[in-house]
């Protein structure tokens, strides 16, 4: 498989140059040349997760020097489950994909990342290292795939009170080769310093970086699997195919959910929930595309005003009329994400996170207005676990939400972060030094 550019001017290497490279040189993002068709009997045998994943990436990964390792990749990366489980309203599912390490579903992508570069040959004998910044739940996700792994080092800018009491603990927890920087500023300075350093040729040739950002190839196919596994197991448990709502942000998610239906994965409809960032919304209601600067809500890790993953969208559907009746988008403010997470579990009993209360909103909407049928079948997606955002659900539910054993392990850890002025000159002195 060769991976080309949505932008098309520029060379189309195989998986493990596009990996290295993240982005593609004409500034595009990397998209599989062409897509596999698998039916669902392509999986017969697979009796796993792992197996699943390494099924449906083997074309991804045909013809490339990391194709004989993809097994070993999907069993390191893919060590816990990706369960679906009804919920109490009819033909109601969560797929819960929080039972990582860092208790939300960026685990997949950072840990099959970092399963991959592990592998991928280096030019030099320095420690390589992944400048992540982070909204939250990123950073916890990469300092966690990558801690204690030779050869590698991470360093971690988030903006500094704007993450949750627990995600600031998460990213400070892991020390070693990963160093934690609350930046006084918003995610996009953030965000700004880390492209700033990936960009700054001087610095790279004396310190060798590297990314890990959603639009990176190695977090985007992983993604595609746990789709996969849970459409195939709901079709094989029920004779007909799941839709999904996904809680979204820069769209890594749900862009890896098109993709797999794009696959010929037995996926029905995608519905795309967002907080009060509502580029996407007004898109698909018919405005045109255009970025907004990003707005600060209690589901944070979608406080996202250009979501980057958005030219993959309009790589597969070029047509914007018809990409705009593919896709259902609501935007969700923090209110009604307050009474989602209130009304869930003081009629059901389900303790929901921020984000995926947009979903759950999103979904509730649809069954109301007839536009998700009685007899359809859908599952919103769970991107974390509602223990990582206790400040805000604890007061809602007026209960304590039990630690996942991932989560209360990393909270028992000492945490640390060092302050970093917002100022790309105080990044590149560290990032120098290291
Ligand atoms: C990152 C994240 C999202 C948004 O995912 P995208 O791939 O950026 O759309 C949603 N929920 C949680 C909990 C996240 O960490």
């Amino acid at each position: 498989m060769k991976y080309i550019s949505t932008r098309g001017h520029a060379p189309a290497p195989g998986l493990s140059a596009a990996l290295a490279a993240g982005l593609a040189p004409d500034g595009g993002l990397y998209v599989p040349q062409s897509l596999p068709k698998l039916a669902p009997s392509a999986f017969d045998g697979c009796s796993d997760l792992p197996a699943v994943a390494a099924r449906l990436l083997a074309p991804f990964f045909a013809g490339d020097a990391l194709a004989t390792e993809l097994e070993a990749i999907c069993r390191q990366a893919f060590t816990f489950p990706a369960p679906l489980h009804p919920l109490a309203t009819p033909r109601d599912h969560v797929l819960e994909l929080f039972h990582g390490p860092t208790a939300a579903f960026k685990d997949f992508g950072a840990r099959f990342l970092a399963a991959c570069m592990q592998r991928l040959p280096r030019d030099s004998g320095k420690p390589l290292t992944i400048v992540v910044a982070t909204s939250g739940d990123t950073g916890a996700a990469v300092g966690a795939a990558f801690a204690n792994l030779p050869g590698f080092k991470v360093a971690i800018l988030y903006p500094d009170g704007r993450v949750s009491p627990r995600q600031a603990h998460q990213l400070g927890c892991f020390g070693g080769n990963v160093r934690a920087f609350r930046v006084d500023g918003a995610f996009d300075d953030c965000q700004r310093m880390a492209k700033q350093a990936l960009s700054d040729g001087e610095l790279r040739a004396i310190a060798p970086l590297s990314s890990a950002n959603s639009i990176s190839l190695g977090r985007l196919l992983p993604q595609m699997a746990y789709y996969a596994d849970a459409a195939l197991r709901h079709l094989h448990a029920t004779g007909v195919v799941l839709n999904f709502v996904v809680p979204t942000g820069n769209l890594g998610n749900a862009v890896a959910c098109v993709l797999a239906r794009a696959c010929g994965l037995p996926i029905g409809r995608i519905a795309l929930a967002t907080n009060a960032n509502r580029v996407l919304p007004d898109f698909f209601a018919g405005a045109d595309y255009s970025a907004q600067p990003s707005v600060a809500t209690i589901a944070n890790a979608m406080d996202v005003g250009a979501p980057s993953n958005f030219e993959r969208l309009t790589w597969l559907y070029p047509d914007a009329a018809a990409l705009r009746r593919e896709f259902v988008s609501l935007s969700v403010d923090d209110e009604t994400i307050r009474a989602t997470i209130r009304e869930r579990h003081a009629r059901h009993g389900e303790v929901l996170c921020p984000h995926t209360a947009t979903a759950m909103h999103l979904l509730d909407t649809m069954r109301a207005n007839g536009s998700a049928k009685s007899i359809e079948d859908w599952a919103i997606v769970s991107t974390a676990h509602a223990a990582k955002f206790d400040s805000i659900v604890e007061p809602l539910i007026g209960m304590a939400v039990p630690l996942p054993p991932g989560l209360a392990a990393l909270l028992a850890r000492p945490a640390h972060a060092d302050s970093l002025a917002n100022d790309y000159a105080a990044l590149r002195e560290i990032l120098a030094a290291n």
